[in-house]
């Protein structure tokens, strides 16, 4: 054995070493640049070739090409192994056992609020409404103006308004107003002029939503809340029509025995206005905490529907009258279940929110 051919021999025993041990990818690869790179040890033995005596130079090269394949080949063979070891253990990580029994899917259930306004539309459905919904996002007019609020009316400070900002001016620092009074609706009035201008008359419909106003958090308030408002307009509707059709509601949704009663009240975009009460759920008559002592509770207010605002509608009040109706899902909900503060119900905590799970 020539000097040469003893080198080459220790080369591959050494190569072969390593590689048997080599912990992962990158101590192969360190092996592979240190052994077969340009500046590898066997690279440089490879170089001694030509200076091997001319007898014994075929004998040699055979050995040197027969110990890079058997590196190369030992390289890719760990490289193989590791990979699959690799693969193993992320595929036991992640086994997954066909014999496991499966685990129950999980369905919600509606939100209590949202019962309700299931219960509203089947029981305003069954009268005869179908339903339209407005956008939560309108402008002054829609919102005010067109419901007989002007800009400067005193009773425009009973809704407290969510302002969209003018694009660019919260970047700016100085948020500001949008100049074309886009503002989230205070109430889901809006929808009823949107339903009079789509909808050709003999119109019913009920205009469920959410609503936004700047309110202070507190047991009865938010800042985000739900309506249904209910609108008919036809060539001949009449007061008695309105109180007749809410006597009937209320029975339906509390039950045959319901007493109510109407009292005067003032919106403007109704006139006359009425408040429409029920009597208390809590004590059924005598008075109580729940209804201040009076017997009764408050649910909606109702109107004959201004003749401003049938205007705003594109409609001729003198060839058609409407009456309208507004209440909010959130307090009928809190009254339905007993709930004593609003916070409760607007939260996300499940574990009061499951109590409500009805099956739907
Ligand atoms: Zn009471």
């Amino acid at each position: 054995m020539t000097t040469l051919d003893q080198r080459l021999d220790n080369e591959r025993t050494n190569a072969l070493n390593f590689l048997s041990t080599a912990a992962d990818a990158d101590a192969v690869e360190a092996l592979r640049v240190a052994v077969l790179g340009r500046n590898g040890s066997l690279t440089a033995l490879l170089r001694e070739l030509p200076s091997v005596p001319a007898d014994e130079r075929p004998a040699a090269g055979r050995l040197a090409n027969e110990v890079r394949g058997e590196v190369e080949g030992a390289i890719q063979a760990r490289l193989d192994e590791l990979h699959s070891a690799a693969m193993e253990d992320l595929l036991a990580a992640d086994a997954l056992d066909m014999t496991d029994p499966g685990r129950p899917v999980r369905i919600g259930h509606l939100h209590p609020i949202m019962t309700v306004e299931r219960d509203f539309r089947e029981i305003f459905h069954s009268f005869g409404f179908e339903v339209f919904e407005g956008p939560e996002i309108e402008t002054e007019w829609w919102n005010f103006e067109a419901l007989n609020i002007a800009p400067d009316h005193p009773s425009r400070d009973l809704w407290d308004t969510l302002y969209v900002a003018e694009p660019g001016s919260v970047e700016a620092g100085e948020p500001r107003p949008a100049e074309d009074g886009t503002i989230l609706r205070t109430h889901t009035s809006p929808a009823q002029i949107r339903a009079m201008q789509a909808l050709t008359p003999p119109i019913r419909v009920i205009t469920p939503g959410r609503c936004y106003r700047n309110d202070a958090v507190d047991a009865s308030h938010n800042f985000e809340f739900f309506q249904v408002e209910g609108l008919v307009v036809d060539r001949d509707t009449s007061l008695a029509d309105l109180k007749g059709m809410l006597e009937e509601f209320a029975r339906a949704l509390y039950g045959e025995g319901t007493r109510t009663r109407f009292r005067p009240g003032y919106y403007p975009f109704t006139e006359p206005s009425v408040a429409f009460d029920i009597g208390c759920l809590v004590c059924g008559g005598p008075g109580c905490p729940a209804c201040g002592r009076s017997g009764w509770m408050t649910i909606l207010g109702a109107g004959m529907v201004h003749p401003v605002v049938l205007r705003a509608g594109g409609l001729d009040p003198d060839e058609f009258q409407g009456y309208a109706f507004g209440m909010g899902l959130d307090r009928i909900t809190l009254l339905r279940h007993g709930i004593p503060d609003l916070r409760l119900l607007m939260g996300a905590d499940l574990r009061f929110l499951e109590q409500f799970n009805g099956g739907r």
